[in-house]
This record gives C-alpha cells, structure tokens and sequence, in this order.
C-alpha cells in the first residue's frame, strides 16, 4: 500500500517521479526553442519531446546550425527551422516560424539563448498596442541598426493579417527559460523597467551552468574553433583576451595551456586582479595592438576591437568573438572601410586586407561566436549539465502554470537543483562522493542532504 493506504502491484516504485514529470508534461505543453540547433540541442529537444512536449525549434546564430542535427530533428522527433549560413532574414523567418503554432496561439514555453525569440514577442506586442491605439504600423526606418530592420519588418509585415498575434502568444505563454549571460541581461532589463512580459528562469546563473559551461565549455571550444579555421600554432603567440568573466577565464586558460603569452584587457577591477593572480597580464588593447597574434572577445559588449585597432595589428593576426554578437567586433567598420578587401579563405574564415599596408588580419564567422561558427561548440558533458537545468526550469514552470507561483519576474533554480544537477553527472566521471556525518552536518550548519552553501557563497 501506498503512504496515503492506496494499494497497488507494479514493477518499480523508485519510478513514480519520473513518471510524474513525464505526467505533467505530457499534458501538452508546447515547447518553442530558439538555441543552436546542434548535436547537444537535438539531444534536449529529444528529451523534451520523451517528457511529453510537442516542439518546434530554430537556431539562435545565423552559423551555429549542425545541418545533420537539424535534419534527424525534423525528421524524426520536431519541427525545425535552421541551418548553417542563414541570411538575417532568413534568422527571423525561422524565429517567427517557430513561434507560430497556428490560428490556437502560439507556444506554452519557450527555451531560449541569448532572447531572440523573447524579443520578438515583446516587440510583436508592443507594435501591436501602437496599431490598435493609433492605427500606426511599425516603421523598420525608425531605426539604423539593419538586424532592427529585419525585427520591425517582419511584425509589420504580419500585423494587418493578423493584429493580435503577439498579444494571444504572451497570454498564452507560461513562461521562458533563458541560456546564456546577454540573454539574462535582458530580462533584468525588462523586469526592471516593468516590462517584461511572463514569468523567466535565468538558467545562465545556475553555477552548473555558468560555471562550466561558459567557463570549460569556451575553454574547450575556443581552441576547437582557433585550430579548425586556422590550423594556427598557439604555443608561443601573444593572445590578447578581452573580458575575463566566465568566458574569459576559460578562454585564456586554454590559451594559456596551449603555450601562449596571454594578455587580458578588463574594465572591471575585481576580474583584472583576478587575472593577475593567474599569471596573466592586464592591459589596454591600445597598449598591444601592434605586437598580438590573435585576439579574442568574451565581453557581450559592444565596441571591443574597432576598425582602427585592426588597421594597426600584425599581418594574419586572427579576431574572434566568443562573447555575444557581432558587434563585439566593429564589422561595420571594417565592412566599409575604404578601399578594404575582403579574401573568403573558407566559409567562415575571412582574411581582410587593407589598402595602406597591404597587410590584412584573419576575421572568424564574421564576428559572431567562433565556437560554434567555425567548431561544433562545447562538447556534449558540459552541454548535459546546461541543459538538465534547461529542462528543469520547463518542468518547474509547466508544473506550476496554475499555481501563481511564478510572476513576470526573473527567477534562479533552487540551490538543491543545482547540486542535484552536479549530483547527476559525478558518477560518469568517476567521483565518490564524501558523506557528512550528523554531526559534522551540524558543526558546519548544514543539513545532511544539502544544500551545502548559503546563496551569497561564489564558488
Ligand atoms: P561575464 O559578465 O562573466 O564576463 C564578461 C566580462 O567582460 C566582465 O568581467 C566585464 O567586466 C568584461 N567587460 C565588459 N566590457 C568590457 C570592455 N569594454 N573591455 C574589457 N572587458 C569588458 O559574462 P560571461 O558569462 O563570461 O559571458 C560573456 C559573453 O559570452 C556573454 O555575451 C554570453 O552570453 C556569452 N557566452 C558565450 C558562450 C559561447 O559558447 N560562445 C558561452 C557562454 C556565454
Ligand atoms: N544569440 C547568441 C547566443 C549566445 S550563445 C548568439 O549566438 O549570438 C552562448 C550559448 O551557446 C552559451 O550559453 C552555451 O550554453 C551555448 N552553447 C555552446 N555550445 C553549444 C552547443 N554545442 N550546443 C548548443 N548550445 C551551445
């Protein structure tokens, strides 16, 4: 018999809790993704439909689609809408048809990288209060930033069709689970200014993902993308990394460890020591300009290396981003400086040759993430532990879709969460784990089962 005296016969009890989520999932949600659509996605996408969900998925980079992945997706498990060397345009039309699930509305969940598809339905919806209100649609010349253009266009394009489109999806949406740093940035952003929309998981802030994924995961793919689309030899080059947060760290530490002289630009005092007590100088990209090989953005911030530091670098230089978007690169300027040419040595790997000097520098995947624009991205171990929080937020806001729990606010996973996500994956590394006795528990003030930290504790 049961706890509650109910009784039954079945093969193993141990397996009522995963049987309750797939339960719950089952239950329909309908799940959009917008997250590189890899080998390590299809993996999540597959475990989402296990539990129960109807999916439908496009990338969040114009290069980071595995098109293999995206074709055993589509074939056999979601609808996908992604391929490797998308246009811009073609980036929103994917975005918008995965968020279109026909006249009923739109998804019950969204997974997100970087908040693409967020941002789509909370300009959707506020272009669709203009219309309504003024009877004005959305003018893509308001702005000069040409990704915008694109934004505004295709809301424009599908409003007078359908002026309610948008606000039926956010009513509809349950809420979002937000990947990565820039993405959450966002939704503070919007939580901030009282705009944000439906309830958010930052899943970036879980330590077992941001400090592993943004860390060993770059540590790992940076080198992967640098070898792939260059065969350059690291050992022995000046490496300049600019930024030494999470992606930072791990980006020079595998540059570090590959027989480099790294050198770090920051503007942030605490990261700067930081990086000096690990051996590393810390400098101004104006002070090494002219004497690095290879250079490296891990900001998420605009404007790092503009076209006037990549007219004084070395001929061959290499400049990459593992940061955010393109703009962490000033490939505008580069773009359209006089007299510049532009050598496709391989897709993705561009040399560019200015006219002065005739000497030219090595751009990667046209300045958006080398990691996943000229590698595969991080390997699948690092990418398990992201996205069991991935797929523990979902859970978390499916389950409590009634109950108010969550507002439209932006929220981390329980620390227990956390340690059980590591929990999961100590075993394939071959970890035995120390057990705290009672009374060892109770000298540190922790309770036998954890969780072992207090939330202001920075690992
Ligand atoms: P973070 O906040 O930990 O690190 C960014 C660092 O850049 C900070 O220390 C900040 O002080 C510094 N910085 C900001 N402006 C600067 C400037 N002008 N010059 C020098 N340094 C500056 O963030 P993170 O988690 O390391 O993520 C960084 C970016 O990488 C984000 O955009 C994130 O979304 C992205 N990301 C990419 C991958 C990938 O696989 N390519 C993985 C994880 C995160
Ligand atoms: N929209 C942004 C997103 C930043 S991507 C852009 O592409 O411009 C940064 C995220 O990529 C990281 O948080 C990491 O979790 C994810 N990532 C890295 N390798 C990956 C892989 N192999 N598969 C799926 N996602 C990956």
């Amino acid at each position: 018999k049961t706890a509650a005296g109910r009784e039954y016969k079945v093969k193993d009890m141990s397996q009522a809790d995963f049987g309750r989520l797939e339960i719950e999932l089952a239950e329909g949600a309908k799940i959009t993704g917008s997250l590189h659509m890899t080998i390590q996605t299809a993996v999540l996408i597959e475990t989402l439909t296990a539990l129960g969900a109807e999916v439908r998925w496009c990338s969040c980079n114009i290069f980071s689609t595995q098109d293999h992945a995206a074709a055993a997706i589509a074939r056999d498990s979601a609808a996908v809408f992604a391929w490797k060397g998308e246009t811009l345009q073609e980036y929103w039309w994917c975005t918008e048809r995965a968020l279109d699930w026909g006249p009923t509305g739109g998804p019950d969940l969204i997974v997100d990288d970087g908040g693409d598809a967020t941002l789509l339905i909370h300009e959707g919806v506020k272009a669709e209060e203009v219309y309504e209100k003024t009877g004005q649609l959305p003018d893509p010349s308001s702005t000069d930033n040409a990704e915008f253009q694109i934004v505004l266009t295709i809301i424009r394009d599908g409003l007078k069709a359908d002026p309610k489109k948008y606000t039926r999806m956010k009513e509809r949406l349950v809420g979002v689970s937000e990947e990565t740093t820039t993405g959450v940035k966002r939704l503070y952003q919007m939580q901030a200014n009282g705009t944000l929309l439906f309830p958010a998981i930052n899943v970036n802030d879980s330590v077992t993902k941001s400090k592993f994924d943004n860390l060993y995961g770059c540590r790992h793919s940076l080198p992967d993308g640098l070898m792939r689309a260059t065969d350059v030899m690291i050992a022995g080059k000046v490496a300049v990394v600019c930024g030494y947060g999470d992606v930072g760290k791990g980006c020079a530490a595998a540059l570090k460890q590959a027989g480099a002289r790294v050198i770090v630009t920051e503007i942030d005092p605490i990261c700067a020591l930081q990086a000096l007590m690990e051996g590393l100088q810390v400098l101004t990209l104006e002070d090494v300009v002219s004497e690095a090989d290879i250079f490296v953005t891990t900001t998420g911030n605009k404007d790092i290396i503009m076209v006037n530091h990549m007219r004084k670098m070395k001929n061959n230089a290499i400049v990459c981003n593992i940061g955010h978007f393109d703009n962490e690169i000033d490939m505008l300027g580069l773009e359209n400086y006089p007299g510049v040419k532009r050598i496709t040595i391989k897709p993705q790997t561009d040399r560019w040759v200015f006219p002065e000097t005739n000497t030219g520098i090595i751009v990667l995947a046209e300045g958006r993430l080398m990691n996943l624009g000229c590698a595969t991205g991080h390997p699948s171990f690092v990418m398990s532990c992201s996205f069991t929080n991935q797929v523990i937020a979902q859970l978390e806001l499916w389950k409590e879709k009634a109950t108010g729990k969550y507002e439209k606010k932006v929220y981390v996973l329980p620390k227990h969460l956390d340690e059980k996500v590591a929990a999961l994956h100590l075993g394939k590394l071959g970890a035995n784990l120390t057990k705290l006795t009672k009374d060892q528990a109770d000298y540190i003030s922790v309770p036998i089962e954890g969780p072992y930290k207090p939330p202001h504790y920075r690992y």
